[in-house]
């Protein structure tokens, strides 16, 4: 990761980022009455929108979309050995050092290598402890006595629960290589340090595909999940001039991994890792079928061939994506010059496909029946749309609410709406807003939604 922020040029920070999604109902701090909790964090009403919704763009765009793709939603507490086999238990560590002066906690390959060697704590010149390996596992045990037999992992990864149910969906579903298994879900990492917002945590979630082939094709088939992957940030409409590839070098590359690559993001910290695509040669399913006994091999009747298949992976944090998409979308713009705050807007331009709210209704007054007008057209609205309903204070008001919240249509109901059904359908990114029939609205916003095409922010 990129410690740099050089290249950044963007309105956001990560202090705007963090206060506009509390202050906004996106995220909080966990237990935050007691002082928070660190590493963890809430969604609010709008956060799990936000996240259920990348979520579904990601999950129909892997399975959806692609007739050898299957889902699965493995449990999160496994057996013990899966984590012996994967290495978790001997290799998941990272290198720690304390500073013996001002009690912070640093790991050692994120300061800067000449305080490392001389053993300086970059924040007060103190003495640093010597490097200690720390496991990032969260261990507990299961049922009521303590032992060692009793251990249980909190899993640092979703893909081991893909590779231990490979035979079974093969078996239930009757997969022919090659074909990929998807799985969301939660995963916990005893992180040694938390910053930058929601960026690493010590309980997140994550989108992971792992993609079986024929051993000789691995090569073929993680070009091309490349390719697909950086289409992906293409179609969600994201800023492709933030987005850039990091090849890993020997040095950070798992012993095991051919070749892997990260999607990294430019955030206002710098360009920092959103998504790993690894190709795992048949690593983890040889281990698994050396520690369980089990014959993992793939068998083609059809050739008569019988392999252990390699792993093409793409993994993908889910709330560092929503994390990704607040600071992508986030902008500052004038609209007005008349030398107060209200010159300026702060909107997020979200793709209205993964807007918490995508559509809000306003009527323009609360009398002479525009509100149950108003009501009526948004219950309509609400059987096909994320719908929100606002009629408090000026107009104005609420549609810099809605820009706040990344609402990318309002919907505004006048006298003219009592007399002849028209509506105003306002934009969110151009704020111009055009006159349309009642009976044509759902229609309408199905088409905007459809044919976006970011152009401002
Ligand atoms: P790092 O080296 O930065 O600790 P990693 O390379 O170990 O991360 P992976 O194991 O490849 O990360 O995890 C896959 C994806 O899961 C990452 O690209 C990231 O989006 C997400 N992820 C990993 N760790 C965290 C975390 N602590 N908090 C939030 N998301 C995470």
């Amino acid at each position: 990761m990129s410690d740099t922020a050089n290249d950044y040029q963007g309105v956001a920070t990560m202090d705007k980022i963090s206060s506009l999604a509390k202050r906004r109902g996106f995220i909080f701090q966990s237990s935050e009455i007691y002082g928070g909790q660190s590493g963890a964090w809430d969604y609010g009403p709008l956060g799990i929108e936000l996240k259920n919704r990348i979520m579904g763009f990601w999950w129909k765009e892997m399975t959806q979309l692609h007739d050898d793709i299957v889902g699965l939603d493995a449990a999160i507490l496994m057996h013990s050995r899966v984590w012996e086999a994967s290495g978790h238990v001997e290799n998941f560590t990272d290198p720690l050092v304390d500073c013996k002066k001002c009690k912070s906690r640093f790991r050692a390959d994120q300061i800067p290598e000449e305080k490392l060697s001389a053993k300086k704590c970059p924040d007060c010149g103190g003495e640093l402890t010597d490097v200690r390996k720390f496991n990032l596992m969260f261990k507990s045990h299961i049922g009521a006595i303590e032992d060692e037999a009793n251990i249980v992992y909190l899993r640092p990864e979703t893909a081991q629960g893909i590779y231990v149910n490979y035979k079974n969906i093969i078996q239930s579903n009757r997969m022919k290589i090659p074909f990929g298994i998807a799985q969301v879900g939660k995963a916990f990492r005893n992180e040694i340090v938390t910053k930058n917002f929601i960026f690493r945590s010590r309980e997140f979630e994550q989108m992971e595909m792992q993609y079986f082939v024929k051993p000789g094709t691995d090569e073929e088939w993680f070009n091309e999940w490349k390719k697909r992957r950086w289409a992906f940030y293409e179609k969600l409409g994201v800023k492709m001039d933030h987005l850039r590839w990091h090849q890993h070098g020997p040095d950070e590359l798992a012993h095991y991994a051919r070749d892997a690559y990260d999607i990294q993001y430019l955030f206002p910290m710098g360009w920092s890792e959103l998504e790993g695509i690894h190709n795992r040669t048949d690593y983890d399913l040889s281990r698994h079928s050396q520690f369980s006994g089990k014959d993992l091999q793939y068998i083609d009747q059809e050739a008569n061939e019988r392999y252990l298949p390699f792993i093409v992976e793409t993994s993908a944090g889910l709330t560092r994506s929503l994390l990704m998409i607040l600071c992508d979308a986030y902008d500052e713009e004038k609209v007005a010059d008349k030398g107060n705050d209200d010159d300026w807007r702060t909107v997020l331009r979200f793709h209205p496909a993964i807007a918490p709210i995508t559509v809000a209704v306003l009527p323009l007054m609360k009398k002479d029946g525009l509100a149950e007008l108003a009501e009526d057209i948004r219950n309509e609205l609400k059987e096909d749309f994320a719908t929100d309903y606002d009629q408090g204070g000026a107009i104005g008001r609420r549609y810099r609410r809605q820009d706040e919240a990344g609402t990318p249509f309002c919907v505004t109901i006048d006298y003219e709406s009592k007399d002849n059904g028209s509506v105003t359908l306002r934009f969110r990114d151009s704020m111009e807003q055009v006159r349309v029939n009642r009976v044509e609205l759902a229609e309408r916003l199905r088409k905007e939604i459809k044919e976006y095409k970011r152009t401002k922010g």
